[in-house]
């Protein structure tokens, strides 16, 4: 077994044990091996981080745009240069299959820098005309100041750029905590950066747990926002934390996706997009299409066709090349889904594919779960309500357009949809009424920098990406200057 490495916190352009001077176990799992020792940090270290980033705020936002920019933009280029060791991390961390996360690190990751980037000298106010003889009134995009950034463990890397780009960008400096579960990649993504010219203070990363380091972190009085990507009750219980200073938040929550698909849909299209929409990743990602809402007609006929393409499916290594699906990313994940599925069982939904922990012969300790479908599932059961966060689709059939909208909208999240049809007026006019932040029409899962992404209802509010991501990091300040005297004498 290799040695396993220790990692340091970074604060205020350094590394530094915990105050604590303890370290937590990180897996590996795909072996089910300790790979890392992961800082336990503190308010005490938290307040080192904080401070540090405050004292950079001033000078950072002063920048001039197109310097800032530029910083930002040599972050995208050392992601590039560090990909492949990146890439590994998140593989061994986490399990990322290697083929996918490097090449998304040096690509559309990587992009998310130069898109924030060429936005530094761009975001402009405007001059409002005022009813108010005398005055100039416009507006300007100021930054929050220091921020926070709280993040899961599914896509640690994805998660962590999505904010912190946009963020700098903006003029903020950051305090990242990263997930307990995947703290690896984003202290390797710091010491990566340090070879850019990112001055002292503006990006720390500390790392440990959501209450004892999280929130200290968030309760910070120099923090000034809270961005947070993570479960609901994590979410609100970080919105309460921000609310009792006021301080705004950026909540990016979980799903419970549909695949509406209609009886008009090609049927071949439709099942690899609901195929691609789940199973890849494991399950593990916010916009999971995990309930398949179809039109009774085609039940048993799609059904077939989707369970034909996934059966084949290799799950393995997430370091090898022919891997298809990798493990789940940790133990406590991997247990709940376990309980997840049998729940589904005695709920009375038919298991028609999977169900099982597998142990692959390329990773036979790791902690891998079939893909697994149900039918048969009502939408009153907790299958067809819950997140699993899994391999685990539920099927649900509908009768009626109207009745598809209804079972789809009958839901407390609302972060993504898909919808199946070849008419593609009656795609739009179902996108009209689904209550989600992210619809697609014949396609499923695409995200890039430009467009925003985010939730309806308690999938979470603000949005991540596009220029209303960078917004999200950005207050609007109001001058009012006057050009003539303006200013009578109140008592005269
Ligand atoms: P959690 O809510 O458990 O944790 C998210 C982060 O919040 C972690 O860093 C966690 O710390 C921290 N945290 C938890 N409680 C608190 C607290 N009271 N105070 C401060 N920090 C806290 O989510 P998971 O990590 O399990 O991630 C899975 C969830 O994330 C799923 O619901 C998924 O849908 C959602 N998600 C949403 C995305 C989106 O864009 N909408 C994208 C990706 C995931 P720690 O775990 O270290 O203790």
């Amino acid at each position: 077994m290799a040695a396993v490495k220790s990692y340091h916190y970074f604060a205020d352009n350094g590394w530094h044990e915990p105050a604590s001077r303890t370290w937590f176990d990180s897996f590996n799992p795909t072996t089910g091996e300790v790979w890392a020792y992961i800082p336990r940090c503190n308010a005490e270290d938290i307040d080192r981080a904080v401070q540090a980033a405050h004292a950079a705020f001033d000078p950072w936002r002063r920048l001039l745009p197109s310097a800032r920019g530029n910083v930002v933009r040599k972050l995208g280029d050392a992601l590039i240069d560090h990909a492949e060791s990146l890439g590994a991390i998140e593989t061994r961390d986490n399990g990322k299959k290697t083929v996918d996360i490097t090449p998304a690190l040096k690509t559309w990751l990587a992009d998310s820098f130069y898109y924030y980037a060429g936005l530094c000298d761009k975001l402009e106010g405007s001059v409002i005309p005022v009813d108010a003889p005398g005055i100039l009134n416009y507006t300007k995009h100021e930054p929050f100041g220091a921020v926070a950034c709280i993040t899961a463990w599914n896509s640690p890397l994805l998660v962590a750029i999505w904010k912190i780009a946009p963020a700098l960008a903006a003029g903020n400096t950051v305090v990242i905590k990263p997930s307990e579960h995947a703290s690896a990649s984003m202290l390797a993504l710091m010491e990566a950066f340090q070879e850019t010219d990112l001055p002292t203070g503006v990006l720390n990363v500390v790392t440990g747990f959501g209450e004892e380091t999280g929130e200290p972190l968030i309760s910070h009085p120099l923090i000034r926002l809270v961005s947070f990507t993570g479960g609901v009750a994590g979410g609100s219980a970080v919105a309460m934390a921000a609310s009792r200073q006021v301080k705004p938040v950026i909540m990016e929550l979980g799903g419970k996706s549909p695949q509406i698909v209609l009886g008009d849909a090609d049927l071949n299209l439709a099942a690899n997009g609901i195929a691609t929409g789940i199973f890849p990743p494991a399950g593990q990602t916010c916009i999971a299409g995990s309930r398949l809402l179809v039109q009774r007609e085609l039940h048993d006929k799609l059904v077939d066709i989707v369970c034909n393409i996934v059966r084949p499916a290799r799950l393995g290594h997430p370091e090898n090349a022919d891997t298809q699906i990798g493990p789940i990313a940790n133990e406590p994940h991997f247990k709940r889904i376990l309980e997840h599925i049998k729940e589904a069982k005695d709920e009375g939904a038919r298991l028609v594919l999977g169900g099982n922990a597998v142990q692959p012969d390329s990773a036979p300790n790791g902690w891998f779960i079939e893909p697994t479908i149900f039918t048969d599932v009502t939408p009153d059961m907790r299958l067809a309500r819950e997140e699993v966060f899994g391999p685990v689709l539920a099927v649900v059939p509908f009768d009626s357009e109207e009745d598809a909208i209804r079972i789809a909208n009958d839901s407390k999240f609302g972060l993504a949809a898909g919808v199946w049809t070849r008419d593609s007026a009656r795609g739009i006019r179902m996108a009209e009424r689904i209550a989600a932040g992210t619809v697609y029409i014949n396609n499923y899962f695409n995200a890039t920098t430009q467009s925003p992404v985010g939730g309806y209802k308690q999938s979470g509010y603000g949005r991540e990406n596009g220029i209303e991501g960078m917004k999200a990091f950005l207050q609007t300040k109001s001058v009012w200057l006057a050009t003539e005297p303006n200013q009578p004498n109140p008592f005269a």
